[in-house]
């Protein structure tokens, strides 16, 4: 069995015909392991735009590929099929991260009419796995160049923002911590869960009344000593999330929430946020509001 880490460069381009962006791909880079990973083979190669032959800006910075150089790549439906090919029969792809999968995705329905990636059977978002290795109480989501240093991975012998080299440093990232048996919960098959799950837009819920919802959700306890609270001001959705203001008699204090409920594929995320409302003597109390 061979572990194949992929990345993906893209140019975000307009499509004319659906009015909606896409990131068109223009760089593929690979690295196959063997079980005991080490290095059998990489791969990498330009590929040649078709909606749009100009890169970006920020694109151009990053990678330093310029528009002479994907002048000079090969057709998307070419470099898959040498790609598939590469990849073999026995593999478990990987990726920092879903975009580039998704990315894929996009450019397989796009240019060649598939709805799946036929090559990936088995497959691990190798972002979410090296996440669980690394203290991650500041940040969300730990981008490849921060997850490698906190892996101790010399991070400046890996210079360019090219697909093949961060594949590579991804690589040094899975070496890093590499648990067989911690990986195996890891890998997904590519079903059509997968797929479905890939195509799911996670997204804030703003009515209180959608089906998802318990309405306890709602319901209202003071963050100091847990008491339940009277509502000064209702929930009100604004600014991607519902916000309202309570009393706490026991602690005799005045507090807003930010209460914001995002739906993911197959779970419910939510955030409570409390913040002290220090009123001057003069100030008159929230009026109540039940709309
Ligand atoms: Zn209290």
């Amino acid at each position: 069995m061979y572990y194949i880490i992929m990345d993906l460069e893209w140019n975000n381009s307009y499509v004319k015909s659906t009015q909606k962006f896409i990131n068109e791909i223009i760089e593929i880079g690979a690295v196959k392991l063997n079980s005991k990973l080490e290095t059998v083979d990489t791969f990498s190669e330009l590929i040649k735009p078709v909606i749009s032959k100009k890169l970006r800006s920020r694109i151009k910075n990053l990678t330093h590929i310029t528009n002479d150089d994907i002048k000079g790549g090969k057709p998307f439906s070419a470099v898959m099929a040498d790609f598939e090919n590469w990849v073999g029969e026995d593999a478990v792809i990987m990726t920092w991260g879903d975009t580039d999968i998704r990315t894929l995705l996009s450019n397989y329905k796009m240019f060649l009419k598939k709805s799946s990636i036929g090559f990936i059977k088995k497959y691990v978002d190798l972002q979410k796995y090296c996440q669980c290795f690394i203290d991650m109480e500041n940040v969300q989501q730990a981008g490849l160049s921060y997850a490698a240093q906190c892996l101790e991975i010399d991070i400046e012998s890996f210079p360019h923002h090219r697909a093949l080299d961060d594949s590579l440093l991804s690589a040094e990232c899975l070496k890093k911590v590499f648990d067989n048996e911690k990986l195996s919960v890891h890998i997904l098959n590519c079903d059509s869960d997968f797929y479905a799950r890939l195509a799911f837009r996670p997204y804030v819920i703003k009515d209180k009344n959608d089906p998802l919802i318990d309405k306890s959700m709602f319901n209202c306890f003071c963050d100091i000593c847990g008491g339940k609270a009277e509502t000064l001001k209702n929930w009100k959705f604004t600014n991607q999330s519902f916000r309202g203001v309570f009393f706490c008699e026991h602690c005799n204090r005045e507090f807003r929430v930010n209460l914001r409920i995002k739906k993911f594929y197959d779970r419910l995320d939510v955030k409570r946020n409390y913040s002290e409302i220090i009123r001057t003597p003069a100030e008159a109390p929230v009026e109540e509001d039940n709309q």
